[in-house]
């Protein structure tokens, strides 16, 4: 087999084995490589040895309020969507301690978590959350509050993305614009067809990572293959929200009786924004021992479907869950673009498939613009 230099933009074919080599060549350099494997009954993400780990002949059936495992004809490595996990547990932990206070002979001492951040290489990364982890940059790393533990965790991420070549009935990237094809964001992008992928670097440790793995020339013909891989996930896509002014047409929608439509179905639950790779809200929760000589405090993911989310000096501002769902999808596809010159959603379907009432973003949106 030859092995040409890869350059950036420039693809390779790398096979299975080659894709074995990187991950242990990642793991070797310190990093903790976290993919796709199976546990609970659903594909999610968590710290893998090698492709023996990943969901080799595995997919998923999903709709609104609807996921389970199924099995593919085939041993495609990552022929499955999304699971209920995003890569925000990663860069954004949904527990995080921030420091420690100890009293002992009268004396408090504080103790600020040391602990370093871990050096994560994200393998499976597909078009709309490198569009997530975009998002998560503009709110965590722009203007003048940078999060320092973002920040520790993001600055030597390594991210080799998938490109998907099925598309799950919830997925609705194309019309928000962030995939299916992956196009910037990532060290390496992978492209699977058959026994190996198509692999493309995306930076310069995105090439040394290619040249460090067995590779071949990717022929044009392989390379038509996987456009059109992708292609095809874009053309499976039957699910979408037409974005065109929807920022305003939104805010003329504020007192649309189509609210209260939703209001009645909605559990304000907060499943949605526990599964969004976009969700950001977090509280802070203080713990003692019942000795009463320590304590912590912790940060952790909340949400705005909660009451007391809302809760300031004398009440909370949101009792009602009409007033909930409209804060929540307001704020993902109106209010977020004031404020972050972005939309707060990707278009990844997870809000739909793990809502137990079934509530469909795409559709709400729909109806309360028409109501507008
Ligand atoms: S709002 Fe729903 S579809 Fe949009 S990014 Fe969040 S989970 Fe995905
Ligand atoms: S929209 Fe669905 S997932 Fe979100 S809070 Fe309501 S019932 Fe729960």
């Amino acid at each position: 087999m030859s092995e040409p230099d890869a350059k950036r933009g420039t693809a390779v074919w790398v096979s299975r084995a080659g894709l074995n080599q990187l991950i242990a060549n990642l793991k070797a350099q310190g990093y903790q490589v976290v993919g796709p494997r199976i546990a609970d009954g659903a594909i999610v993400y968590d710290a893998i040895e090698g492709i023996s780990d990943l969901p080799s002949g595995w997919t998923e059936q999903q709709e609104a309020g609807t996921y389970r495992l199924r099995r593919r004809d085939d041993d495609a490595l990552f022929g499955y969507n999304l699971g209920p996990q995003s890569w925000k547990k990663f860069l954004h932990p949904p527990l995080l301690r921030f420091f420690a206070a100890e009293r002992n002979n009268g004396e408090l001492r504080i103790l600020p978590s040391t602990e370093p951040a871990p050096r994560y290489a994200l393998l499976g990364v597909r078009a709309c959350e490198l569009a997530a982890i975009q998002v998560l940059d503009r709110v965590f790393l722009k203007d003048a509050f940078v999060e320092p533990n973002y920040a520790s965790r993001r600055r030597d991420l390594v991210v080799i993305a998938v490109q998907c070549t099925r598309a799950a009935p919830t997925c609705f990237c194309r019309s928000m614009g962030t995939g299916p094809a992956v196009r910037s964001g990532f060290d390496v992008a992978l492209t699977e067809l058959g026994e190996g992928f198509v692999a493309q670097a995306g930076t310069e440790r995105g090439e040394q990572l290619l040249g460090s793995v067995e590779r071949a020339p990717a022929d044009e013909e392989l390379i038509r293959q996987a456009q059109e891989a992708v292609e095809q996930a874009a053309a499976q896509m039957v699910r979408r929200i037409e974005t065109q002014d929807l920022a305003r047409r939104l805010q003329e929608a504020l007192e649309s009786p189509h609210w209260d439509d939703v209001a009645r179905r909605c559990l304000a639950c907060g499943n949605c924004t526990m599964v969004c790779p976009t969700c950001f809200c977090t509280t802070v929760e203080d713990t003692s021992n019942v000795r009463g000589n320590r304590a912590e405090r912790w940060r952790k993911w909340d949400s705005c479907f909660t009451e007391s989310f809302s809760y300031i000096h004398g009440g909370s501002v949101r009792t009602s869950v009409r007033s909930r769902y409209r804060q929540w999808l307001t704020h993902k596809l109106s209010w977020w673009v004031d404020q972050f010159d972005m939309f707060g959603c990707v278009g990844c379907g997870r809000c739909i498939t793990w809502c137990p009432a079934g509530i469909d973003l795409t559709q709400e949106v729909s109806k309360l613009v028409a109501s507008g």
